[in-house]
């Protein structure tokens, strides 16, 4: 196999990472194969079995540089001063054909320095839920990591419930910085680790900024669309920590998340999210809270504090008005309107009130607008009824407005029940509902297989999410 290597992490200091090669597996097994994604990364030659070997972590190709990235991180509000990748390594990166640079790293490759309890593998589960909706939000037009393999290792490993199947998903992103990588260095005081940090996320991301609060302002920009973009698509990250926060303003760390079926605006998945910090309804507030972090960390390194504190409040406080505006652009799409206007708000908001009374299918009820279907998602029809008028009169003289919904409207997302049952036929070694699923979410505004688009019933309703580490 030939992967064209060009790796610029690994020339950074020493105390950035851990040096370390994968854990050898027992018995690598491909799973799944993303060609069009290797193509794209010039990957070449390999047959099933050798890229197993490859991305179980058994054979080391030529060129990687394998290590372990440091980071530290916010965890549910509480700062953890030193986290870092326990149980991921990094091989190196390529660049693209498009010419951007990607991180190829293996998720689930053997314990690190950083694994703390953690024994440094993911099992099963986890892994094909990473790989299907990570590609199914690249589909959707999300920024993402994307998936480039899973395998199987033919080792158990074990969990609360008891020994599950070992598995590595071959995780691509335009880098992993995180909010957190700029804690850890801010936080020991290492200045200069801080500002080789951000000239190299400058250069690797925003090469068009200037300094620290250039950046600051650039992910502030990317994270802004990145959290308007997943509420419109109704979409739960689960674990907004500092540490799954990227500077590229790419959705990362695909855990306990969700799509939501019913809309509420209190929904959680995430079983340890008792407090329902990531709730639907809180993702914008928390990703300027992330961004405040980034701000303090950022801060660290500058000569000039108290001007600099100034324009990085400056920035931050302007992130809520960047996030209403992307989320006015999305849903007024949404609904049909290319055009928004700010009293729009006020039209959408209505809709999701009678949604969330009725807990309408977040899902089918956008796509069913303007059609005798949409009608069916309401017990108030009087209300909806009167909605539908009203917007109906808006969207008069709007410039195709069925066109603008269907194009932004998906039939097909990941529901959490065809997960469930996905990973639950993986196990017993079927991975025909997974090729199922990856195969409609390819094209989720096509309507290509019914049964997929149908909300789970009362019995196939899954209340809660795990991280499943
Ligand atoms: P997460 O909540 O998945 O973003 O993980 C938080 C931290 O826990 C990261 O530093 C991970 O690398 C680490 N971690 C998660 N699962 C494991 C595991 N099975 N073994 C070692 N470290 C892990
Ligand atoms: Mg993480």
């Amino acid at each position: 196999m030939r992967i064209p290597f060009d790796n610029s992490y690994a020339a950074l200091p020493d105390g950035f990472f851990t040096r370390l090669s994968p854990t050898p597996v027992k018995e690598p097994k491909l799973l799944a194969w993303n060609a069009d994604l290797a193509d794209m990364l010039g990957i070449e030659g390999a047959d099933a079995a050798e890229r197993a070997e490859v991305f179980g972590g058994n054979i080391l190709p030529d060129g990687a540089d394998p290590l372990a990235q440091l980071y530290a991180g916010h965890q549910f509000g509480n700062f953890n001063p030193q986290l870092g990748d326990g149980r991921a390594i990094l091989l190196g990166e390529v660049k693209d054909k498009d010419g951007t640079r990607r991180d190829i790293q293996l998720k689930g490759a053997g314990p690190t320095p950083y694994s703390r309890r953690g024994d440094g593998r993911a099992w099963l589960g986890p892994v094909l839920r990473e790989y299907l909706i990570s590609e199914a939000m690249h589909a959707l037009g999300v920024p993402t990591t994307r998936a480039l393999a899973a395998v199987a290792t033919g080792e158990a490993i074990l969990r609360e419930t008891g020994p599950l199947p070992g598995a590595i998903v071959t995780r691509v992103a335009a880098s992993h910085l995180r909010v957190g990588t700029f804690q850890v260095f801010a936080h020991r005081g290492e200045t200069e680790a801080l500002k080789t940090l951000t000239d190299y996320a400058i250069a690797r991301h925003y090469p068009k900024v200037d300094g620290p609060l250039g950046l600051l302002r650039a992910v502030c920009a990317a994270q802004a669309e990145l959290v308007a973009q997943w509420m419109s698509l109704g979409f739960i990250h689960g674990v907004m920590n500092t540490d799954n926060c990227s500077i590229s303003g790419e959705t990362i760390d695909y855990g306990p998340c969700a799509f939501m079926d019913a809309f509420h605006q209190g929904r959680v998945f995430s079983s340890i999210d008792r407090q329902g910090r990531y709730a639907y309804g809180n993702q914008p507030q928390i990703v300027v809270w992330n961004m405040a972090q980034l701000a303090t960390a950022l801060l660290q390194q500058m000569d000039d504090k108290e001007t600099a504190v100034d324009e990085a409040t400056e920035i931050v406080h302007d992130m809520p008005e960047l996030i209403e505006a992307a989320w006015l652009r999305r849903f007024a799409a949404k609904i049909g309107i290319s055009s928004p206007r700010p009293e729009d708000v006020d039209l959408i908001n209505e809709l999701l009130s009678l949604m969330q009374a009725d807990g309408a299918d977040f899902t089918n009820t956008f796509r069913s607008l303007g059609t005798e279907r949409a009608r069916d998602h309401f017990t108030n029809l009087e209300a909806f009824d009167a909605w539908a008028q009203n917007w109906r009169d808006r969207i008069e003289g709007e410039p195709d407005p069925h066109a603008v919904m269907h194009a932004v409207n998906p039939a097909v997302i990941p529901r959490n029940h065809r997960i469930e049952q996905m990973i639950e036929a993986a196990v017993e070694g079927d991975m025909a509902p997974f090729e199922r699923l990856l195969k409609a979410l390819a094209c989720p505004f096509v309507e290509t297989d019914a049964e997929l688009q149908r909300p789970p019933s009362e019995d196939e309703i899954i209340p809660a999410t795990f991280c499943g580490t």
